[in-house]
């Protein structure tokens, strides 16, 4: 039985002000749902105030990168998983499509990130997701597959107890285009097969969530898909109600 997930990405969007009056609004109702994990992941540079403000609740905070280099040193502007385990920061997104395209992040820089956050009990949210190109192109599974077995050759396929998925089509993200529940679906579905290929118990129970231009008004669809286990938002994470009317989709 798996327990839907959803993470809020903020970019590089908040304010202190924004903080105060995002998740005063969020913070309650969100922690009444049941059957539903929730985590926000602002900018770094906001963490302390976000965990203020979540205090009490069961809400997590993430954050959105990290360094593959752990413990201290000449990393100029970089945080080390070190850092994120000295604020008990549980989840790190790594992988997403903006760091890749914008900063060139590698397959193999992003498994060396998974694997320096798994050795400091921090859950990768390991972002996976073709451009529009490739999948016009017919090659969503191979760039699908070839971003996954970086991390599966890097870690193990066991490792994957300790991580979540987000496929995150790169053409659905900002855009408001967002795949079909069919397309997502099948995808999520060939993540959990090649996963099972290695690891069937691991596979049954990876958390899998959807990215990718999730609005209130389209969650409860996706969700609702056999393979899909909550969402990674971005813009409407933005928004209290917004995001709230999410979290309750997946609830
Ligand atoms: C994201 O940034 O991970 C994302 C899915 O963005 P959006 O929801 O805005 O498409």
């Amino acid at each position: 039985m798996r327990i839907p997930f959803v993470a809020g990405n903020w970019k590089m969007h908040g304010s202190k002000a924004m903080i105060q009056d995002h998740l005063g609004q969020f913070t309650q109702q969100a922690s009444a749902l049941n059957n539903v994990k929730i985590a926000v992941c602002p900018p770094s540079l906001y963490i302390s105030d976000v965990q203020s403000k979540l205090a009490g609740s069961l809400i997590a905070v993430g954050v959105q990168n990290v360094c593959e280099q752990a413990g201290y040193g000449a990393f100029t502007g970089e945080v080390s998983v070190d850092m994120l385990a000295d604020f008990s920061i549980p989840y790190a997104i790594v992988g997403h499509s903006e760091r890749r395209a914008i900063y060139g992040e590698t397959d193999a820089q992003v498994a060396d990130k998974v694997a320096a956050l798994l050795a400091s009990n921090i859950t990768p949210i390991l972002c996976v997701g073709e451009t529009l190109d490739e999948r016009e192109a017919d090659q969503t599974e191979q760039v699908v597959a070839i971003q996954l077995n970086a991390v599966i050759k890097k870690v193990g396929a066991a490792a994957f107890a300790n991580i979540v998925i987000a496929y995150e089509p790169v053409w659905a993200i900002g855009t408001g285009k967002t795949a079909t529940p069919d397309q997502a679906q099948a995808v999520h579905a060939f993540i959990r097969n090649l996963l099972a290929q290695h690891d069937q118990k691991i596979a049954e129970s990876v958390i899998i969530q959807y990215g990718g231009s999730v609005k209130p008004d389209n969650a409860a669809t996706l969700f609702a898909q056999p393979d899909i286990d909550g969402g990674l938002i971005g813009g409407a994470s933005l928004d209290p109600i917004d995001f709230l009317a999410i979290c309750k989709a997946a609830a």
